[in-house]
């Protein structure tokens, strides 16, 4: 197996376009486990811990650009006032060795259903940069980049470069059920964004699907149904908790069954939302 070593961007673009089949590495928490349970056997590995852009973050323009290989602990405690769903999910990956070299880049590059950072990044709205050599930069929102079970919008000779995300205008919370508190893989997971300026909430489902998506009946119901000016209503917070979990298609596996997943999709949405709902309402009465 090669084992390719770019130090600067336009070098990493160059090796995988000549070698599309080059597998990227950068926290490598997910990589080397495939590897050493032999799921599979890269013909090369392209290694971009060297190229340092990948793991530092900017303010640009009012937006937060965060470098694909910037880790979890990073985001935890540099961006969690700015970015505070993606810095809670953060929290909850693995543990401190995991969250000390896993990324977000990483866990977009490996598009799992159960990844931690999805949910927040689609209740938020963030867009992912990807580039390549020939085809130059791409800007895809969250919500078009999952296309099936660890199949995303990437092409073989794109690289992700960094994601994008507003600085919260309101709220945002997440949550994820597993068997135990740490080092697990989300039974299912769900993040809520309040966006007061547009008068929007928006959500993300995690492990409830083939891919991580957003409930989108469950966002336009509260669009016409919240008042942003009183107290949530018992029956609004219910049936945004019942659209969310038919915004779910899940499987029955090892970790849960689908109908327990439905139903925690459910308690989960409801207990974002009101979560999000006080802290919005605190913060307008103080
Ligand atoms: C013990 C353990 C616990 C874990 N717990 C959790 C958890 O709680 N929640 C969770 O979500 N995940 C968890 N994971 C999985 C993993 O840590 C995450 O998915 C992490 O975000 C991967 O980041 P990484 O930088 O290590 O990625 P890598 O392993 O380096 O790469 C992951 C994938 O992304 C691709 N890739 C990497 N960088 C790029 C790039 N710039 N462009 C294109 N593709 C790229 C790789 O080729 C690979 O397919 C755990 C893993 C372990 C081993």
């Amino acid at each position: 197996m090669e084992f390719l070593r770019p130090t600067t961007w336009d070098e990493a673009l160059a090796a995988k376009a000549d070698r599309p089949g080059a597998v990227p590495i950068q926290g490598g928490t997910d990589v080397m486990v495939e590897i050493n349970f032999d799921v599979r056997r890269p013909e090369a590995l392209l290694d971009l811990t060297r190229v340092p852009e990948l793991r530092t973050w900017s303010l640009e323009d009012g937006r937060y650009r965060v470098g694909a290989a910037v880790p979890y602990t990073t985001i935890i405690e540099e961006l969690g006032g700015p970015l505070p769903g993606l810095a809670q999910a953060s929290r909850t990956v693995g543990s401190p060795q995991i969250r000390n070299r896993g990324s977000v880049g990483g866990n977009l590059g490996a598009a799992s259903p159960a990844g931690d950072s999805h949910p927040p990044l689609l209740a938020a709205g963030a867009v992912i940069e990807v580039e390549s050599r020939d085809g130059g930069v791409r800007m895809i929102p969250a919500h078009e980049f999952y296309l099936g079970v660890k199949r995303s919008a990437l092409r073989p000779d794109e690289l992700i470069r960094a994601v994008h995300l507003e600085p919260a205008t309101g709220p945002q919370y997440f949550s994820k059920v597993g068997t135990r508190n740490a080092m697990v893989i989300a039974v299912c997971s769900f993040a809520v964004a309040l966006h007061p300026g547009e008068g929007r909430v928006g959500t993300g489902l995690g492990s409830a699907a083939p891919t991580p998506r957003r409930a989108l009946e469950a966002e336009e119901f509260l669009r016409r149904e919240l008042d942003w000016n009183a107290r949530l209503d018992p029956a609004v917070l219910k049936r945004f908790g019942e659209l969310c979990a038919q915004a779910a298609s899940p499987i029955d596996d090892v970790r849960g069954t689908a109908d327990y997943r439905r139903h925690a999709i459910a308690v989960m949405a409801r207990r974002t939302l009101t979560w999000a709902w006080n802290d919005y309402r605190g913060r307008r009465a103080a």
